[in-house]
């Protein structure tokens, strides 16, 4: 994190803002417009009140002229009527985008998540870049989703500076009459001067103190604090309370799990009243923001001299005077919050930075264009040719020269130990990660000059952990809200869960869950596996894999589930990982993986025949479990 720490410039600053505001334009067109138009009727609507009411008061103390007086009274009447209209319509207008702007924000990360490079998604490195920028965000609103504010806040400020130069302009312009004394400094430079000084030290010193504080009380360290203490509290302030707090009750119970959190939880002093954000707060940041709020009051009082001492001169009426107090403080006040603001953005700007670093994750991986043409014939051929593979990070081989070739339709078991190497196959095969050396060819091609998307449609894996959303059945078998309902059935069907299904009153709209519906029904581990083969079966893809989907079965329930998917595969290859061997002695091939090798490959009777070989050895071993059938 050595490049969050650095300081920003302000042209990066200034780079990285307008950067932040098209990207966010793009995932909610108009919030910007609709800030700034807002901010623009904010900015000058109270100047109305001011400008009429000095007119008035004028009137009121001079001549007093009655059919004047009306017209100012309608004037100001028609014009603050309309422009407070006008500023309730905007303010709708901006709410709403602004709502779909936090609505649509997450999408900026979940758009990158779901294409970044699997091996960087799966990096430890990538997930703490992650929480680092949610808990910044979260915790103190440092960060990306800050920017709209800030634009709000910056335009409406300038504006208002604006508005009040041209209304105090006067005070200047306006020559007090022929005077004598000390009060013909007034309109001399030393008189300007005085007030000039008066005004801006205070305005440029009161925002730089609170900037100051801010960044006291956000500083790196204060922010790693807060995000440990933050997970901390997020794991075990919650472990009985929270969403995982029902599967977590048994060994919650059993084990008095609630005292450990509890100690944790109270150990944990980053957020209390002795605390070290607590102690920022109350010190250094504390003093500097009293001392800003101080200096504001100074140029009150200056101001209030000034233009009284020249009113008093007789420059102008007491109309004008309300004018030019009002103008000069709400100059000062908008100065100060242009200042002050623009250092808040240029702090926040080390932690947008930080949200760039994470989109701009390269995906090294090469993609290539080639589509995998929807053959009618499924004629696939899939080839290993002398492959090998380490994890990121990792020095050990997770495969090491494996060559292989399989055809469409064939049944092919993958067998071994655990950690021998299987998923990782898998993983290869659906190009999750590209091997270190070696090659893997679909059709004679290698498959990195296939387009991914359309790779990725020639293979259905269920996977170790498959996950089913709490949606309807038939929306997650299908993956999509619209499907058609009679391949769904069928798939359930074939998958084992026909019985189930009819037994359901609602059939394929039952709510799976009762996350969002009291009425959905809870799904046992066995029939939720049934679903996600169903889901796989549904997809129609020419390679179909069952990656220890089973693994929380009996072997006998594995067994029957594995000879059941070899009647219903039909024409696609299938693909079957299990350490179980008995589940797979009826594919037409077994590779025997072992410390990411092929050790043996053949059919279940010649592997077995092989004494001494690592099949006959684990048959061995597991046989046990098996005497049974
Ligand atoms: P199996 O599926 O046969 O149980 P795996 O393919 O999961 O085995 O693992 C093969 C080897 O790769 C093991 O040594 C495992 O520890 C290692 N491995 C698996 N996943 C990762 C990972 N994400 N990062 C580093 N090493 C991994």
């Amino acid at each position: 994190m050595k490049n969050d720490a650095q300081t920003v410039t302000w042209r990066q600053t200034w780079q990285i803002f307008l950067r932040s505001v098209r990207l966010l334009e793009r995932y909610t067109p108009g919030v910007f417009l609709s800030m700034g138009i807002n901010s623009v009727v904010s900015a000058v609507t109270p100047y109305a009140a001011v400008i009429f009411s000095a007119r008035i008061i004028d009137e009121l103390a001079g001549a007093r002229r009655a059919d004047v007086l009306w017209r100012w009274v309608v004037i100001a009447v028609t014009v603050t009527g309309a422009l407070a209209l006008l500023q309730h319509l905007t303010t709708c207008w901006k709410k709403a985008r602004e709502q779909t702007h936090y609505y649509n924000y997450s999408s900026i990360y979940k758009d990158k998540l779901l294409r970044m490079d699997f091996a960087e998604l799966e990096k430890q490195e990538t997930a703490d870049l992650l929480a680092q920028i949610q808990q910044n965000e979260n915790w103190a609103g440092y960060g990306l989703i800050n920017v709209p504010y800030f634009f709000e806040t910056l335009v409406q400020a300038a504006v208002g500076m604006i508005g009040a130069v041209v209304l105090c302009a006067g005070l200047f312009l306006t020559p007090a009459p022929a005077v004598t004394g000390p009060l013909k400094l007034l309109d001399g430079p030393v008189g300007l001067l005085a007030l000039g000084s008066a005004i801006l030290a205070p305005t440029a010193l009161a925002p730089w103190l609170q900037g100051k504080s801010d960044e006291a009380s956000s500083t790196e360290a204060m922010s790693a604090a807060a995000t440990l203490g933050n997970r901390i509290y997020g794991a075990f302030g919650f472990l009985t309370y929270g969403a995982e707090s029902v599967a977590r009750a048994l060994d919650i119970r059993m084990y008095d799990q609630q005292t450990l959190a509890r100690h944790y939880v109270s150990e944990n002093r980053v957020f209390s009243a002795d605390g070290p954000i607590a102690r920022v707060k109350a010190g250094k940041g504390g003093l500097m923001m009293a001392a800003a709020a101080g200096l504001s009051a100074l140029t009150t009082g200056a101001v209030y001299l000034y233009v009284c001492l020249k009113a008093w001169a007789g420059a102008f009426g007491v109309g004008m005077a309300t004018q030019y107090i009002g103008a000069v403080t709400a100059l000062t006040g908008s100065a100060g919050v242009l200042l002050k603001e623009l250092m808040n953005l240029r702090s926040t700007t080390r932690y947008i930075r930080r949200t760039f670093r994470f989109l701009d994750i390269p995906n090294s991986m090469y993609e290539g264009s080639l589509t995998t043409e929807k053959r009618s014939d499924r004629q696939y051929d899939i080839e290993f040719r002398d492959v090998s593979f380490k994890y990121p990070g990792s020095d050990t081989w997770a495969l090491r020269h494996v060559d292989l070739r399989f055809k469409v339709g064939r049944r092919l078991a993958i067998v071994g130990e655990n950690g021998s190497g299987k998923t990782t196959f898998i993983k290869l095969l659906c190009r999750l990660y590209d091997p270190r050396e070696g090659q893997i060819l679909l059709n004679g091609i290698d498959i990195r000059k296939y387009n991914y998307r359309d790779y990725m449609d020639i293979f259905a894996v269920v996977f170790q952990d498959f996950q089913l959303m709490s949606q309807p059945l038939g929306a997650n078998v299908a993956g999509s809200a619209a499907y058609d309902r009679a391949r769904v059935t069928k798939a359930l069907t074939d998958a084992g869960f026909g019985d189930r299904l009819a037994a359901l009153p609602q059939g394929l709209d039952t709510q799976l869950y009762r996350d969002y519906d009291g009425e959905g029904v809870q799904i046992s581990g066995g029939e939720a596996q049934k679903i996600a083969i169903a889901r796989a079966l549904y997809k129609d893809a020419p390679f179909i894999v069952l990656d220890e989907p089973t693994a929380a079965l009996d072997p006998m329930a594995e067994a029957e589930i594995y000879a059941r998917f070899n009647e219903i595969s039909g024409d696609r290859t299938a693909i079957y990982i299990s350490h179980r061997l008995s589940s797979c002695r009826f594919c037409d091939e077994i590779l025997v993986f072992d410390q990411g090798r092929i050790v043996q490959q053949g059919q279940h009777e010649e592997l077995l025949a092989e004494a001494g070989g690592k099949y006959h050895e684990l048959w061995h071993a597991q046989a046990q479990y098996y005497t049974a059938q």
